[in-house]
């Protein structure tokens, strides 16, 4: 799939988002409002996941961003006014690792006055590998944080440190859900990146580990990303193959009636003891509910996951264009957007075609 860059218009005239009747969304091609946005802060991590930052590629030589290339948290406040002023009502801070990028409370501190269209405040979550999450969680709280999301793909030490490529215990990353958990950042989930033959004998400890906690356990598929390098169609267990595990032990039952655009299918324990959550984004890829934007540290606005290219907002970012005209040419490229790439991919792999294209890298843009 190819993205083209629209060229990006200083328009003056800004069309509002509220009508008379309630909030008019901003409409991609394929009728997705603008709902999400993924806001990227870094892109370094303390992480080199192998699904993610395979060491051989993303080792000492390897050019992140320079701190002058990064968005200045001034920048993101206005990004994510315009943002708002189109509809969208939660805000994701990602990375890399976002908890990397120094003074993330005071970012957070001004998103969280922000209102949506509807004038609801704006929601706020964040992604984090959880290795810096026990100092941080309070202050992240107070700053104005709703939602923690920590990623941990293993809970035996061994396996964690293969995916991670870190040398770190999951106690770490245990005290850091605890610390959120501790200070109300709620409700808290753990997404867990499932690989065949790395970590799938995984599955069922983290749910014996996190039932009954208040913490729900989401198992991603593998997803041929940027930066995914060992990525094989064979890897890749899928939603429905991790369910019937988890099922061999723990009974569930579907959770009716989630979110149109959510990502996760649910289930909670037929005993009532927490939820389990299933993404099944290479198997039934959820594109025609996909409301996400994603906008790089380096002011990239990507409209798919998978873009192999962004359209540069910066430009925009400086003091001579106003949140409106900035707002104008976010809504103008939203406006083009066709991206769906998953469905498509998944077409291609039924038909036996099993070319990879190169993305943008996860850790840039955010997962
Ligand atoms: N460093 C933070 C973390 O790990 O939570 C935030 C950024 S990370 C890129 C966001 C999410 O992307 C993580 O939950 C990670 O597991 C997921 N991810 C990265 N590469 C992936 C891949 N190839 N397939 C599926 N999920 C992936
Ligand atoms: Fe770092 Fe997150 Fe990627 Fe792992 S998944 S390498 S923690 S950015
Ligand atoms: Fe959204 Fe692109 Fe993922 Fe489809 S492939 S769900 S359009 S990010």
């Amino acid at each position: 799939m190819n993205i083209i860059d629209p060229p990006i218009r200083a328009e003056t005239t800004p069309r509002h988002s509220v009508s008379a009747g309630g909030v008019t969304p901003t409409l991609d091609t394929l009728n997705r409002p603008l709902r999400d946005l993924r806001l990227s802060v870094i892109d370094q991590c303390n992480f080199r996941c192998t699904y993610c930052m395979p060491r051989d590629t993303f080792g000492a030589d390897y050019r992140f961003l320079p701190s002058s290339e990064r968005m200045s948290f001034e920048q993101m406040v206005k990004l994510a006014k315009a943002f708002a002023q189109l509809g969208v009502e939660k805000i994701r801070i990602t990375g890399g690792e976002p908890l990397l990028r120094r003074g993330l409370e005071s970012l957070i501190e001004q998103l969280a006055r922000l209102t949506t269209v509807s004038g609801k405040p704006m929601e706020l979550a964040l992604t984090t590998n959880g290795s810096l999450l026990a100092a941080k969680a309070r202050s992240l709280r107070d700053a104005g944080l709703g939602r923690v999301t920590v990623s941990l793909d293993a809970v035996d030490d061994a396996v964690f440190r293969r995916m991670s490529d870190v040398d770190m215990p999951v106690s770490r990353i245990l005290d850091g859900i605890e610390a959120a958990r501790a200070v109300g950042l709620a409700p808290l989930k753990v997404n867990a990146v499932i690989e065949r033959g790395a970590n799938d004998s995984q599955i069922l400890p983290l749910v014996r580990l996190f039932k009954g906690t208040g913490v729900a356990v989401r198992f991603i598929e593998f997803m041929d990303v940027g930066g995914a390098g060992g990525w094989s169609n064979t890897k890749v267990i899928t939603a429905r193959e991790t369910r019937e595990i988890v099922e061999a032990e723990f009974p569930l039952v579907p959770v009716i009636g989630h979110e149109p655009a959510a990502t996760a299918v649910n289930y909670r324990h037929a005993d009532g003891a927490g939820e389990v959550g299933f993404i099944a984004s290479v198997s039934q890829p959820f594109c025609g509910s996909c409301s996400r934007a994603r906008v790089s540290a380096d002011g990239q606005l990507y409209s798919c996951l998978f873009a192999t290219h962004g359209t540069d907002l910066r430009p925009l970012l400086t003091d001579s264009a106003s949140v409106e005209q900035l707002a104008l040419a976010i809504r103008s490229r939203w406006l083009q957007r066709d991206d769906r790439y998953s469905e498509l991919r998944s077409t291609q792999r039924r038909s036996g075609s099993g070319k990879v294209y190169p993305t943008v890298r996860m850790s840039l843009v955010g997962g």
